[in-house]
């Protein structure tokens, strides 16, 4: 069977009940990708490389052709203190990276917030999190080179200062090649100062857009059926003390393994719907509460970092998609989330158990599909342990936020028709789609999810 007669449900998953399945290559030495992408190799196209496979679009595999994990290629070869870079294969984990730098009192620039997804996915997908001041809203911006090798086979280096490739190559969803070396900024590590605040949804409403447009570092938890949001505002504070790692790690047990495990216990154990999510959002409240205000006044991107390797496995589990909003409309948009909330559930009984996230994110002009290259955005990602009844809810959430002019990123945002995303990138989805053409006249890295969108 083609790969273009593989049917597309409207979830963007693709279903066949006969189909072999991929070929998985697992590369040690960067040469192995170099051999298989060769034309005359055995391995067959699509090719679709693929770090720690936490998209929650199929940019990751195909049903047939190759699916490149590059997650063995994870050494760090180069820390450079004094050009302030560090040169990586792709599969190194973020939170490997993040370790290491810290021995040379160095971190990471740009929007993380993630620990054991691999550099190699997150800069090709998004990265993002609740970066502030001259931090690239992406963890994508801080790319100063990456060595690939091209669809046929090639391998080349692109560099920062040949800026129109790079614009192209960075948040390319691996469409352009396999990344097999990454050279990313870094610099000494920078103190913040945390503030917790607890609000409505009105009073989220009324401060929204002085928040959003502000430059501060903004994650915040929503709970439409408490009419509750917590907010975490990041300030720099060169002056802080006491950046521990341990209270993080006890913060970041909480909202990523204890919660979703609970709550799955408790959509098994518990039948009765209204019970159940009264318990869930009593617990969601009480870990916000004692988490968020109580453990973490002071960080840095180099300790407030989520999910360890161990909670990665709960994590995966997870549905997720994520939106972005003009910063500028997040004021109405917050309110009318609830309210989609709310009509959601009486309508099909469906809701999210855990907190939807957001985050305040920067513009960033540094790559052709980034979705805050204009202005800043608002990201939205609504967040559930529970499969039945989520394809619709996506559905639902991508119908909101097309009205709300939501962009989507390739690699988290689901159900996005295939003549949206030109609406909202315009001129510059051309021009990726020109650049790819020309990097890859044979479709060689496509699969009909990414087709969809950029053929
Ligand atoms: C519970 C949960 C929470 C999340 N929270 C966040 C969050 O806070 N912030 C955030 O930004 N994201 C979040 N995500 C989404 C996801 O983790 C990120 O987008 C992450 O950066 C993807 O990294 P990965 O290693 O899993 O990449 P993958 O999912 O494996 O790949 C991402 C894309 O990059 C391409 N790619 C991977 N490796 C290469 C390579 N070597 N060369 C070329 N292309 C390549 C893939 O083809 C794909 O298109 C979350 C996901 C989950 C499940």
């Amino acid at each position: 069977m083609s790969v273009n007669a593989i049917r597309l449900s409207r979830s963007g998953k693709y279903r066949s009940p006969v189909m072999p399945g991929p070929t998985v290559l697992t590369p040690t030495r960067a040469v192995e990708i170099r051999n298989a992408l060769n034309p005359e190799s055995r391995f067959s196209a699509p090719f679709r490389p693929m770090g720690a496979n936490s998209s929650a679009t199929e940019c990751t595999s195909s049903s047939v052709g190759t699916v490149v994990d590059t997650s063995l290629l994870k050494q760090i070869k180069h820390v450079d203190p004094d050009r302030r870079t560090t040169t990586v294969q792709p599969g190194v984990r973020i939170g490997d990276l993040v370790s290491e730098l810290a021995e040379y009192g160095l971190e990471l620039g740009g929007g993380h917030d993630l620990m054991s997804r691999t550099v190699g996915g997150a800069v090709s997908g998004g990265c993002i999190g609740p970066s502030f001041g001259d931090d690239g809203a992406f963890l994508a911006s801080q790319v100063e080179s990456i060595k690939l090798v091209t669809p046929d086979g090639k391998p080349i280096e692109i560099r920062s200062d040949q800026q129109n490739l790079m614009h192209a190559f960075r948040l390319s969803f691996g469409m352009l090649g396999i990344i097999y070396e990454i050279k990313l900024k870094v610099r000494p590590i920078r103190t913040f100062a945390v503030t917790h605040r607890r609000c409505s949804f009105d009073q989220f409403g009324a401060v929204a857009e002085k928040v959003a447009n502000a430059d501060v570092g903004l994650k915040f938890y929503l709970l439409p059926f408490r009419d509750r949001v917590y907010l975490d505002i990041r300030r720099h504070s060169p002056g802080a003390t006491g950046t521990h790692r341990i209270p993080w790690k006890v913060k970041d047990w909480g909202e990523s393994t204890v919660l979703p495990n609970v709550f799955k216990s408790i959509n098994r154990i518990v039948p009765m719907t209204g019970v159940r999510y009264r318990l869930i959002d009593e617990i969601s409240q009480m870990t916000q509460g004692i988490v968020n205000n109580r453990l973490v006044n002071t960080g840095s991107n180099s300790t407030a970092l989520m999910s360890s390797a161990k909670s990665d496995d709960a994590a995966k589990k997870l549905n997720y998609c994520t939106w972005f909003f003009p910063a500028a409309d997040f004021a109405i948009v917050v309110q009318a989330y609830r309210d989609f909330c709310l009509r959601v559930q009486d309508a099909s009984r469906f809701r999210c158990d855990m907190p939807t996230v957001g985050f305040r994110i920067g513009r960033d002009s540094s790559a052709l599909l980034s979705p805050s290259f204009d202005e800043p955005m608002i990201a939205l990602r609504a967040i559930s342990t529970q499969s039945k009844g989520w394809e619709d809810f996506a559905i639902d959430f991508g119908d909101f936020a097309r009205h709300w002019g939501g962009t989507p990123l390739f690699n988290q945002t689901q159900e996005v028709p295939a003549d949206y995303p030109s609406q909202v990138f315009g001129s510059r989805i051309n021009l990726f789609r020109k650049i790819r053409r020309q990097f890859d006249p044979e479709n060689r890295m496509m699969n009909p999810f990414l087709s969809q969108y950029f053929l």
